[in-house]
């Protein structure tokens, strides 16, 4: 009887599937409650994300309610892979799968996926309906259920524009948040709640639901109807939703759990996907001192050519010309550009000509005003004539608070577009730097031809309102750029737009008459172009300011096509420093909030035994950046490994190194 009861319950035990699964180091456990149908997660054992709730709502089905766990498997991934560009271009992922097979009354089946990595943790939801042709979803319950309160920072969810400066307050106190949103937990315990692979699927925002609980909720597709948020096969699945722990605010920066979570590359060929510095007829506009069209256009056939000199002369692979089209047509309400027909004084043949002769890469711009439905219709024809051209990168833009025919910027049918771009431009080998577009999922390891996106308040705010608070740029590594690089455009020398005075405004904005500057030191701007990541790294001032500019070298050193990247320093919206190694060359860059700083780093990330040569583009002892933002000062001396750098940041101020043999 005794040998009959322990075979039952042997039985019992193997036929129960698995709910729980850990991290391969074994300090974050995830739990799958099938009765409650919630998860909750520990680390080190203590509680972190307590019992949250799961599932989608949709018109046609029940996706949330009654469902039984029928099975369940785990296996583990232990592998590394290579990516033709990133901040790393080899990646480790190691991770134990936790899939669950669960099936409701009315027949809907769904795979529940944990990925559980020893830096966080990613799911997902792949449902199938049988017998249903579309599903309308027209909510996600899915919660986040914190276990105690922490520091957050973030912005708020605002489904078309993430051009917002960011909040630091009490998770008990926030409402609701736009992800990547970073938090800091007691014992130094940080996370960060975002998602990965956006594909055909709205983008997803948290909402307060009660005491430390926040509630997942989707970008609906039309302003006028914001019930339904996506129109789904019977088949679907969504992006994944992620949350990263780590026990130092830069750990969040190491890790690549966003891009693991993100399916290997799709482009066969990527010989022709290239990092690049690049300059363009563009700061002008913003400045005021020139415009996109009519009579103080900018992007003429002149100014290109002495553009592409410029870049020819100091190491800078890439030209961007803004305006260089055909003006605004249609209305307000419906612009209408055109994406191959250049503006009558760009001479866009000779211009292409010169630069190919040169060997400088031509940006084309497109910018829609949100009429993405005109791009759509030219998407073809846009890329084939660029690649006609020799041209093989294109700026996006998408100024304007959401999508024309009322469609929400960070919408399905926006999301879809957006791949649309990128899959249309891998097919004619075109490189894109998206602007007012979705937030970095990940989505760039399988299709790199994705190099860059805005997605950010960026250094155009600077132009023409109150600007960014120097401590924006210390939030920055640790929240928006987690979900992947950043078209910022660093790198104005003129603080305070000295040499426009005099020039004639063109534009109802920026100086003369305004309080217009940038909020940072010179060297900070420096150091801003190792910190804020990008493959396409922009210098964006005037050529004016860079000529005969000592401090330019750094970026004539600097090469964005790096090969390994470490966050070694730094707290959230206080100061951080990176270094990065492309090729045998190390380019390090610190930067500090409003408060002056000291960093003190060991240079054990050089070669043992090799000595480099090291300069450090530093403020000045005097420096400060509300005062005295010009001042710097260039240091150059020989180094190994074995010595420690120390470097004095002025408040609102950075220090930028090169290490070269
Ligand atoms: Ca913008």
């Amino acid at each position: 009887m005794k040998k009959l009861l322990l075979a039952a319950l042997l039985l019992a035990f193997a036929c129960t599937p698995r709910t729980s699964v850990t991290s391969p180091d074994g300090k974050i456990a995830v739990s799958f409650d099938p009765q409650a149908f919630a998860y909750s997660v520990t680390v080190d054992g203590q509680p972190f994300i307590e019992a949250s709730p799961l599932g989608l709502a949709a018109l046609e089905a029940d996706l949330k309610d009654g469902f039984v766990l029928k099975g369940s498997s785990v296996k583990s991934e232990r592998s590394t892979w290579t990516q033709p560009w990133g901040e790393n271009k080899t990646v480790r992922d190691s991770h134990r799968e936790l899939s669950l097979k669960l099936e409701n009354a009315s027949g809907v089946r769904l795979n529940l996926v944990f990925r559980v990595f020893d830096d966080g943790l990613g799911f997902r939801y792949e449902y199938d309906v049988p017998g249903a042709d579309s599903i309308t979803v027209t909510d996600e319950l899915t919660s986040f259920n914190f276990a105690s309160d922490a520091a957050s920072w973030s912005i708020p969810a605002d489904f078309n524009s993430y051009e917002h400066l960011y909040r630091k307050m009490p998770l008990s106190r926030l409402q609701d948040a736009n992800t990547p949103v970073t938090m800091k937990f007691a014992d130094n315990l940080y996370a960060s709640v975002h998602e990965a692979a956006i594909y055909a699927f709205p983008e997803m925002v948290l909402r307060r639901a009660e005491g430390l609980s926040f509630k997942a909720d989707l970008a609906p597709g039309d302003i006028r109807n914001t019930e339904v948020k996506a129109v789904a096969g019977g088949s679907f699945r969504t992006p994944w939703r992620t949350v990263q722990i780590a026990h130092s605010a830069v750990g969040l920066i190491n890790s690549s759990l966003i891009l693991n979570l993100n399916e290997p590359c799709a482009i066969k060929d990527v010989s022709w996907i290239k990092p690049m510095k690049y300059i363009g007829v563009w700061w002008s506009m913003h400045l005021g001192i020139e415009s996109w069209g009519g009579e103080h256009h900018g992007a003429t056939t002149e100014q290109a050519l002495r553009y592409i000199d410029f870049a020819a002369d100091n190491n800078i692979q890439g030209v961007l010309f803004e305006g260089w089209n055909d003006a605004w047509r249609g209305s307000d309400a419906l612009p209408a550009f055109d994406f191959t027909s250049a503006a009558p004084d760009y001479d866009v043949e000779k211009v292409a000509a010169y630069a190919r002769e040169k060997g400088i890469a031509l940006i084309t711009h497109n910018e829609t005003g949100g009429n993405f439905r005109r791009f759509d219709s030219q998407l073809e024809s846009s890329m084939e004539w660029a690649e006609n051209l020799g041209i093989h990168a294109v700026k996006t833009g998408y100024a304007g608070g959401g999508m024309h025919d009322y469609v929400t910027k960070h919408s399905q049918a926006a999301v879809e577009h957006f791949q649309r771009v990128i899959e249309t431009a891998a097919k004619h080998k075109m490189m894109v730097d998206a602007h007012e577009t979705i937030k970095p999922t990940g989505i760039r390891r399988t299709w790199p031809n994705f190099m860059t996106r805005e997605c950010v308040r960026g250094m155009e705010y600077n132009g023409w309102s109150e600007g960014n608070p120097p401590s924006h740029h210390e939030i920055l590594p640790y929240t928006r750029l987690l979900g992947g690089p950043v078209d910022y455009t660093p790198g104005v020398f003129d603080i305070e737009y000295r040499s426009i005075d005099g020039m004639p405004q063109v534009r109802g904005w920026g100086k003369p008459g305004t309080e217009c500057r940038v909020n940072t030191t010179l060297a900070k701007q420096i150091a801003n172009w190792v910190v804020l990541y990008s493959p396409m790294q922009m210098a964006c001032d005037l050529l004016q300011n860079y000529e005969n500019h000592p401090a330019f070298q750094f970026f004539r050193d600097f090469d964005p096509d790096c090969d390994w990247s470490c966050a070694l320093q730094g707290e959230v919206g206080e100061w951080i420093a990176v270094v990065r190694r492309a090729g045998n060359k190390f380019f390090l860059g610190a930067t500090t909030d409003e408060n002056a700083r000291t960093v003190v780093q060991k240079l054990d990330f050089l070669p043992k035994g090799e000595e480099y040569t090291m300069t450090v583009y530093a403020d000045a002892p005097e420096a400060d950046w509300v005062s005295n933002p010009y001042a710097y000062q260039i240091i150059t001396r020989k180094v190994t490994s074995e010595d420690t750098l120390t470097l004095a940041l002025a408040p609102g101020g950075g220090a930028a190194v090169t290490f070269l043999k």
